[in-house]
This record gives structure tokens, sequence and C-alpha cells, in this order.
């Protein structure tokens, strides 16, 4: 079984309740099945025979996970409990067991996954639909990319394989990112930015999963303006930069938090810990789609955090988190891309 391959996470995680507080899920519904402890346990019941994956709140439980990654960022032993819960995903897919909106969502994304290619030179922008989605997300990366890049080709398309694997349908993710990497290296480009840090995390991490690579150097947003010494003429002023999760939790970047000092923004600390996550299911990719009133149960507990919620300015590294905090939470929110533009 997939789950094996996190034998330390399985066999401990069972036994532990350190980080209950860190899952966003389990503090929302005030339940301990949606912390690591329980679906470890839970699923080594499935080896002892006293659980299994035809108990159908046991498989809901699974795909509820976050995955924001702040159990395994403050765990001690830094135990995988995120690639637990999608190795757990990928069994319960194998065994046929995938709850049918799952299903029907998996043969959804696989079925967007092409591209297009407009502008020319040798640096992409890959804008997914959800980054497409927001308008004055792509005008501010327009700016943007203009002042770094000069020319250069904008990729819009499907599914890249990073939801179809954190929904557990591997061969369809590999299959998806082939095809990705294939589109993106034809284009003879020497680096692609990644304004979603799902998709840039699917490009730095899963890739190398898949044995796939892009001839091009992959960059997020923050790296990119940085290196590229894109020269800014006024300050961000004051605002509340909640921590990506896949920029923090997974890949452990700090360029958001680096070119916010280059823009000389005054960062205010939110809410009451930097362990916590803020990002409403920002790593489970697609909460918002298969349960939108979890997803707004985060944005509230969000929502009460902030001091002026009306007034403060909230930043958020990628589009997913903004939607759900502006649209849940009705807070000011606006995207690092969005700050970094206005101050050209
Ligand atoms: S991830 Fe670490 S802290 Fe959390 S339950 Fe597992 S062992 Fe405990």
């Amino acid at each position: 079984m997939n789950i094996d391959k996190y034998e330390e996470a399985l066999m401990n995680c069972r036994f532990c309740f350190m980080c209950r507080h860190l899952s966003a899920i389990g503090q929302v519904r005030g339940t301990e099945v949606d912390t690591p402890r329980v679906r470890a346990a839970m699923l080594y019941g499935t080896r002892t025979g006293t659980n299994s994956f035809d108990d159908a709140d046991f498989v809901d439980a699974m795909y509820r996970c976050d995955l924001s990654g702040s159990c395994r960022r403050n765990c001690v032993n830094g135990y995988d409990e995120v690639g637990l819960a999608i190795a757990a995903r990928a069994d319960i897919v194998e065994a046929g067991k995938a709850p049918e909106k799952v299903a029907k969502l998996a043969k959804k994304l696989a079925a967007s996954s092409a591209w297009k290619a407009t502008g020319k030179g040798k640096v992409a922008i890959f804008l997914d639909e959800t980054t497409a989605s927001d308008k004055d997300e792509v005008a501010a990366l327009k700016k943007l990319m203009a002042k770094a890049a000069g020319e250069y080709v904008t990729i819009t398309g499907g599914a890249i394989g990073k939801a179809l694997k954190v929904l557990g349908y591997l061969p369809e993710a590999k299959a998806a990112a082939e095809k990705f990497v294939a589109f993106v290296n034809a284009l003879e480009v020497s680096e692609i930015v990644f304004p979603n840090p799902a998709a840039y995390d699917f490009a730095v991490e899963d890739l190398a999963d898949f044995g796939l690579k892009l001839k091009a150097k992959a960059f997020c947003t923050a790296k990119f303006f940085l290196d590229k010494k894109v020269a800014f003429a006024k300050k961000a002023g004051e605002l509340f930069y909640l921590a990506d999760d896949f920029m923090r939790n997974y890949i452990k970047c700090a360029c958001p938090e680096k070119l916010l000092e280059k823009l000389g923004a005054k960062q205010k600390f939110f809410g009451t810990n930097d362990e916590e996550t803020y990002n409403c299911g920002e790593g489970a990719i697609v909460l918002d789609k298969l349960d939108p009133k979890l997803v707004k149960l985060l944005a509230e507990y969000v929502a009460e955090r902030a001091d002026d919620p009306k007034k403060d300015q909230i930043v958020t590294l990628g589009v997913y988190a903004k939607t759900q905090l502006k649209k849940y939470g009705k807070l000011n929110v606006k995207t690092l891309a969005e700050i970094a533009a206005a101050c050209l």
C-alpha cells in the first residue's frame, strides 16, 4: 500500500497529540478525527482489520485534511503526516472507494490538462486557472513581468497534476505532469515563473518524484522579481502577510518575506503564533470545490483573528487563499504581486 512508505508517521503519529492544535480542520470542527493522530490510528486499523475503506466516514475524514503542512513543520521529528494523508488517498482511489464527488472532480481535472502559449521570449509565466480567474492578480503580474522580463510567454490552461496528486490519483497526476513538462520544454524557454504556490511546489518538488524535469528554471514570483532586481518607487506600507503554506511548510522558502522587506512593508504580526495556517486549505488545492462549507469555517476562523477586519491590509502569496478570505472572511486581502505592482 502507498501508506507503507510513511511508516514513521503511521506508527508514531497514532500515539501523539502534540500537533493537534495546528490542524486547522480539527480546530474549526472541534474534532480529534481531523488530526494527524487519529488519521494515523484509523489508517493503522486497516492493517489490523479494525478499519477499512468501506467506511465512508473514515474516507471522508481522509479527504477533509487541509494538507497545510503545519503539523509536519512543527513536529519535533518532522514526521510526514502530509505524505501519509496523500498516500492514504491514493490507497482509497486504488481500492475504488473514492467518494463520488472526488472521482468526478478528478475526471474533470484530468480532462482539463491542455495549455496554450502566447507571447515570445526566453521567460514564461504560468497562469493556472485559479490565478487566471483573478483579474487584479493578472493585471499586477503583467505590470511586474513587463518590468522584470520585457517580453515573455504567457502559458494558460488546466490541471498540471498537483490537484490530481493530492486527491490520490497518482497515475493521472503523472500523465498530466508529463504532458505539461513536454509542452513547456517545447517552448524552449529558460525561466518559468509560477505565481500559484501550489504549482511552484509541484514544479520544484513533485516533478522529480515522477522522474520529470523542466528544462527551464522554475521561480516563484517573489524570487523572480528579487533576482531581476525590479526597482520599486513606492513603499508598501503597513500590512499583515499570512505566511504561505507551500513556501513556509513545504519548500521552506523565505522569498515572499524578502520581497516584502524590499518593498519597505511595515509587516505586522497576524494572529497569536507563527505555526498555524491561515490559508483556508491552500495545501489541499481543491478543498473549496469539495467542501465549501468547511472552507467558510476556515476563513471565519482567520477573520476572528484580525485586529480590524475591515481595514487591516491582509496579504497572501496566492489567489486561492485571497479568494476564500475575501469571500467568506470578508477581509481586505491582496496578493503579494498586487502589493508589489502598486509599488512600481
Ligand atoms: S506529526 Fe509529529 S507532532 Fe504531529 S502527531 Fe505526528 S508525531 Fe505527533
